[in-house]
């Protein structure tokens, strides 16, 4: 990639994982599974690992906690997850609770390898589990704290809905130790971010800025939209509007109306894309950046009262 900045790894987990449930990505967000979506590829969820097919090209495939770590190893990213099994909302109680036991195994082995092949200065973060079920969650959140890695990061189902992902955050935060970082897992909506910080999140990961992108989806301060416009609609066809007044994002800076944006969308011109993607990943960092400073100032609540309000970042 060439890129020399710091580089985050997920392990994995989540990737296999959604491939054999189906529909991990699609509750973690929120979404109801279609039946051609719950048809899995998993071949076996064992005790050594993962065996599944390629959804390239239906070959199969062994992951394990120690086949990850290398592949991120290999990858030298400077931040690296454990191989978790990221548990499905429809999935009982019972399996949450015997597959988080199993990925706080998986935790130990992950740790014991990148301490003997680790590149150095890799960090590694372990990955709470445990459902929708407090008591799992906080068990969980307890037995990773415990391992003393440099960071914890929260993963799994959280829930179907916000209300209730919000919930399964605040127990696990709650009981996680104060001075090591904590990132949540594949969330980043723009209320989702501000409930975040609240609750005592210092990081996150989210497709969703660059997935909106792709499809003509840009945002924008409007929560009642969920801060998301879309550009391919009729109504911007001969629109000078600029994409987001006071963007400073490249797409922005250039002048780009939203009818132009619209045209280029339309013609499935990838420079639209690419555009939409950079102005959707300026508007979450500064998103981020401005609750950050508010926590420096002492006035979250505020800003982020403002943010929900559909204050422009
Ligand atoms: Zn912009």
């Amino acid at each position: 990639m060439a890129w020399d900045g710091p580089i985050v790894t997920d392990s994995g987990g989540f990737q296999v994982f959604s491939m054999g449930h189906g529909t991990v990505a699609d509750e973690i967000k929120g979404r109801a599974p279609s039946g051609s979506e719950r048809a899995g590829r998993i071949l076996a969820i064992e005790e050594q690992g993962v065996r599944y097919r390629s959804y390239r090209d239906g070959s199969e495939r062994f992951m394990g906690p120690e086949t990850s770590m290398e592949i991120q190893a290999n990858l030298g990213s400077d931040l690296a997850l454990v191989f978790d099994e990221c548990t499905p909302f429809h999935v009982s109680r019972e399996y949450t609770q015997r597959s988080t036991e199993r990925t706080h195994r998986w935790l130990d082995r992950c740790l014991a390898w990148h301490a003997e092949h680790g590149p150095p200065g890799q960090l590694v973060y372990g990955i709470v589990q445990g459902g929708v079920h407090e008591d799992l969650r906080i068990e969980s959140a307890q037995a990773v704290a415990a391992r003393g890695t440099p960071g914890i990061a929260i993963g799994g189902s959280l829930g179907e809905e916000k209300a209730q992902m919000h919930e399964v955050v605040g127990w696990t935060t709650a009981v996680l130790p104060p001075e090591r970082p904590r990132h949540l897992l594949g969330i980043g909506e723009i209320d989702d971010l501000v409930a975040g910080v609240a609750a005592g999140i210092d990081t996150f990961d989210c497709a969703m800025p660059t997935r909106l992108g792709r499809h003509g989806m840009a945002l924008v301060p409007d929560p009642e939209r969920r801060w998301r416009v879309d550009l391919t609609g009729a109504r911007f066809k001969d629109s000078d509007e600029p994409l987001m007044e006071g963007c400073p994002c490249p797409a922005c800076a250039v002048g780009w109306t939203r009818g132009y944006l619209r045209y280029m969308t339309k013609a499935r011109e990838l420079t639209a894309m690419r555009a939409i993607t950079l102005h959707n990943l300026a508007f979450v960092e500064r998103v981020v950046r401005r609750l950050r400073e508010a926590i420096g100032a002492g006035t979250l609540a505020q800003e982020s009262a403002a943010l929900l309000g559909g204050a422009a970042p």
